[in-house]
């Protein structure tokens, strides 16, 4: 029998994690200079915050999530999606009572049930942030402020940012109407999603990947021509804002978020060179949201950064990450009681050094193979005679120099060379 992780759930072993916490720590410090508390949901929630938060006739509820019954006949499905659940949270703790509006971010995984591809998986990281309680353009172009500098604190350029609205309940469904009429005499060209869409999701008609149906889509009516004057003064001012913070955009009208729940500001992001461009982060307004959930009124704007992906972009541009952890100090026995090793060890890693002993015993020319083997930037050795002198050998393992430490100082002098490097 053979045993693997189930399709599209990778490991992130050992050698990739240094990357992963590089990013991660980079990201938790932007938020953090933003103002922003992390939030942790659990991993799977009650059916219905999906089905009504993100909308049943979504491809994400229609075909993507990983549902099951519980042991007491509950409906859970894995986190299928940043937002609802952050606002299931906020409605449920009433995290509005401290002053509106609320600043969260989260790192977390999210399960879809998708084709796997390249940087896309079932089980994928997102980095996401949210203001709640805000509906002034000023919370959008925050927000949206956070991820461009995240990006860019990362060491990519400025991402290339598509900016839209996609309306509110007074002016959406005449635009829908709109959109239907156009699309009412070409229903026979397009394929049987758009034909689904055509029903349950018309703004999605807009997004379809299949080649004849985008060609249709670019002739369709364009939704900022028929935005009511609120939500043309809404995406007014956060060009205003995003233009005094110097976060450049483009308005793009095609630009429809894959969720019912979205309100006025959308944008999606890609970085990377023209030509080898990649989606880093999506997100905007959806202010119709906590009421879909069962709760008061609340507007709420965020995004969702794929952090699978965002490492791809960092490969693919050369952005240098940390290489794997090599142990700064490996301890070597030469026919020394094991527990002197360990011993050793122990109060050393107290001194703060990162430290490796054998625990295969091995003989001394296989514990040095070893300490090559893990990068270790010095071996320490620890022959009978040494000790007896009240020394050890430590090796500096790219020059190959030795010399003779005492074992009283032994923490000071290993922690200094180990600086000094
Ligand atoms: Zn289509
Ligand atoms: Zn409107």
């Amino acid at each position: 029998m053979e045993i693997r992780a189930p399709r599209g759930m990778p490991d992130i072993l050992p050698a990739e994690t240094p990357r992963w916490q590089t990013v991660e720590a980079t990201l938790r410090e932007v938020a953090r200079r933003h103002g922003y508390g992390e939030i942790r949901t659990p991993v799977a929630e009650h059916t219905e915050v999906f089905q009504r938060g993100v909308g049943a006739a979504t491809d994400i509820v229609e075909k993507e999530m990983y549902t099951f019954t519980d042991r007491g006949g509950r409906s859970l499905t894995l986190r299928a999606e940043g937002t609802a659940p952050v606002m299931r949270a906020f409605l449920e703790h009433n995290l509005g009572a401290q002053g509106l509006p609320a600043r969260v971010y989260y790192v977390c995984p999210i399960f879809r049930y998708d084709r796997p591809q390249a940087g896309r998986y079932r089980q994928h990281t997102q980095f996401g942030a949210e203001v709640i309680g805000s509906p002034d353009p000023a919370a959008d172009a925050e927000v949206l402020g956070l991820a461009v500098r995240a990006v860019e604190a990362l060491g990519l350029a400025h991402p290339d940012v598509h900016l839209s609205s996609v309306g509110d309940a007074t002016c959406r469904p005449r635009y829908l109407e709109a959109l239907r009429a156009y699309y009412r005499p070409r229903l026979g060209d397009v394929c049987d999603d758009c034909r689904r869409r055509f029903e349950t999701a018309p703004l999605r008609l807009l997004d379809c990947k299949r080649a004849p149906d985008r060609e249709i889509a670019r002739g369709a009516p364009r939704i900022l021509d028929y935005l009511c004057g609120a939500c043309g003064a809404h995406l007014a001012g956060v060009r205003a804002h995003l233009d005094a913070m110097g976060i450049r955009y483009t308005i793009d009208p095609m630009i429809v978020r894959g969720l019912d729940y979205y309100t006025r500001t959308a944008w999606e992001a890609l970085s990377g060179r023209l030509g080898a461009q990649n989606a880093v982060f999506g997100g905007g307004r959806y202010d119709r949201l906590a009421e879909q959930l069962g709760g008061p009124p609340t507007p709420g704007v965020g995004f969702g950064m794929g952090l699978e992906r965002l490492l791809l972009v960092l490969q693919q541009e050369g952005v240098a990450g940390a290489g794997a952890s090599s142990p700064e100090l490996f301890i070597a026995t030469a026919g020394t009681e094991p527990s002197r090793a360990l011993a050793l060890a122990d109060r050393l890693r107290r001194d703060g050094l990162s430290v490796t002993v054998d625990v295969m015993a091995r003989g001394l020319r296989a514990q040095m193979k070893q300490a090559d083997r893990l990068g270790a930037a010095f071996v320490l050795l620890l022959g009978e005679d040494e000790l007896r002198r009240g020394v050890a050998v430590l090796r500096e393992m790219a020059t190959g120099q030795q010399e003779d430490v005492a074992l009283a100082r032994l923490g000071e002098a290993v922690a200094s060379r180990v600086r000094a490097r």
